[in-house]
This record gives C-alpha cells, structure tokens and sequence, in this order.
C-alpha cells in the first residue's frame, strides 16, 4: 500500500506539488496523466525518496523512504539504510538508464547482489528467468548499445523487477521509443498488470491507460485536478480541464 498524504514540494519559490493525496491499493494499477510541467515526474521520484519533499508524507506499507519515525518525530535515515528501503519501488525511466558498459544480465544482477542477500549464482538464475519473462532470453549478454530501444526498456524493466518491488514505477517508458517498438514494451508492462503487480505509470498513451487501469490521475500545475476509474475520466471527465488535455493528446 503507497500512502501520500498532503504532499507539497517546492523549487524556490515555484510549487510544483500542491496538497497531493492518493492512496494506491495493493495489485492497483495507476496511470499519471497531466501536461508538461504539472509534477508527474517529480511526484514519482518523491515516492521513491529520489526527490525530498516540504511537506506531508509519503509511506510504503507504512514505512518511510527517507525517515524513520520515533515517537513523534522523524529523523533521517542514513544513505545505506535508504537503499534499502528503496528497493520496495522499482522505477523504470524513460531513457532506460541503463549501464552502458554491463551487459543486459549484469545490469540486472547489480542492484540484487549489492542490496539482497543472494549470491552471484542465484541473481544470475534470477536475472535469466527475468529475462525471458520480458522476451530477452536470447539477448543475456549483449550491451546496451546492442540492444534496441525497446529490447532496452524491456531489461530496465526485468533490472526494476530484480529487487521484488511491492511498486512499480514508470516514467513515459515508451515516450522515448519509436513507433513500432512501443508495443512490445506496453505488452510487458500489460502483463505484469495482470499478473497483479502494483503500477503507477506516467504515460501519454491514453488508449493504454484506459485499457489497464484501476484508477486514473489527471495533473495540472501540480494539483490533482480529477482522478478515478479510467471510463470517467478519460471518457467522461467532470473537470473541463481534464477535456481540455485529452482533447490536445488525443
Ligand atoms: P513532463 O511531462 O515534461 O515530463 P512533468 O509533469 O514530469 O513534465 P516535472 O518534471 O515533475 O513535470 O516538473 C514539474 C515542475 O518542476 C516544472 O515546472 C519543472 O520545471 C520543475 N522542476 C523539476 N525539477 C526541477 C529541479 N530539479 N529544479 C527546479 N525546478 C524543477
Ligand atoms: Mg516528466
């Protein structure tokens, strides 16, 4: 279960995260939708404590990122510590951001073999069977730069999962990708929805939001301008805001 409750976050003077609450229930899938510039990313990377935040709070079954609670107050946990708490959020980016000089397998045994208490054997069993999940079997040892755009997403996605996550996070993962290689990602991204993994994407691909979603969120300048089951809100939004947006993506 991912609790935000009353997040707001500033740059400077410039709010970018006003009074945002959601609650994501296990297995739940969530898509992100808003313009350039309404939060989307920055909300994403403060549940996984890669950006901190002014105010309110945000749990993973109850745990703090960044924090530990004693009594009352919260203090700050030590980087080491963060780590591995982070490894309850999986997040795919992107660019895939993967390592370019690792091949595909290694790149998904390095998170494991530092932060789990696998050995080597065991990651690179785990990391095999990971990649044909995503239909990569074939591609183990192959570098980044040898790989396609969508092939890379798809190990950046298999690397995400590695660390068993109770929630996965992914930024526009097919925003960077061709045409023709966005399908192959979305139907990895399908199949871990239906497989009960709990997802919170930020996506543009309207159609597919509506088509796997539990529950939709519609940012605008930082605020939650309307949410709820993808047949209102992408098909029959009350917000006029919301029309607005879809009409300009669609
Ligand atoms: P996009 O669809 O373009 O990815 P987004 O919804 O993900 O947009 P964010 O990246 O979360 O938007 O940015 C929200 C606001 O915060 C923007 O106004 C952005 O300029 C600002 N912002 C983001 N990161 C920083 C930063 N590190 N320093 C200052 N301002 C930032
Ligand atoms: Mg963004």
């Amino acid at each position: 279960l991912v609790e935000i409750s009353g997040v707001h976050k500033s740059y400077g003077d410039n709010e970018v995260l006003h009074n945002i609450s959601l609650r994501i229930e296990p297995g739940q899938v969530v898509t992100l939708l808003g313009p350039s510039g309404s939060g989307k990313s920055t909300l994403l990377r403060a549940i996984n404590h890669l950006e901190t935040i002014d105010a309110g709070s945000i749990t993973i079954d109850g745990d703090f990122i960044g924090y530990e609670r004693r009594g009352e107050r919260l203090f700050e946990l030590r980087e080491k510590e963060v780590l591995q708490r982070r490894t309850r959020v999986g997040m795919v980016f992107q660019n895939f951001n993967l390592f370019p000089h690792l091949t595909a397998i290694e790149n998904i045994i390095e998170a494991p073999l530092g932060l789990k208490r696998v050995n080597r054997a065991q990651a690179l069993e785990q990391a095999r069977t990971l990649l044909q999940r995503v239909g990569l079997a074939d591609r183990a040892d192959h570098y980044p730069r040898q790989l396609s755009g969508g092939q890379q997403q798809r190990v950046a996605i298999a690397r995400a999962l590695a660390l068993e996550p109770d929630v996965l996070l992914f930024d526009e993962p097919t925003s960077a990708l061709d045409p023709e290689l966005v399908g192959e990602v979305l139907s990895v991204i399908r199949g871990l929805a239906h497989g009960g993994t709990t997802l919170i994407i930020v996506t543009h691909e309207i159609g597919f939001a509506s088509e796997i979603a539990d529950h939709v969120v519609f940012l605008d300048a930082g605020n939650v301008i309307e949410q709820g089951p993808p047949e209102i809100v992408l098909r029959a939004p009350e917000q006029a805001r919301t029309q607005e947006f879809l009409d300009w993506v669609i």
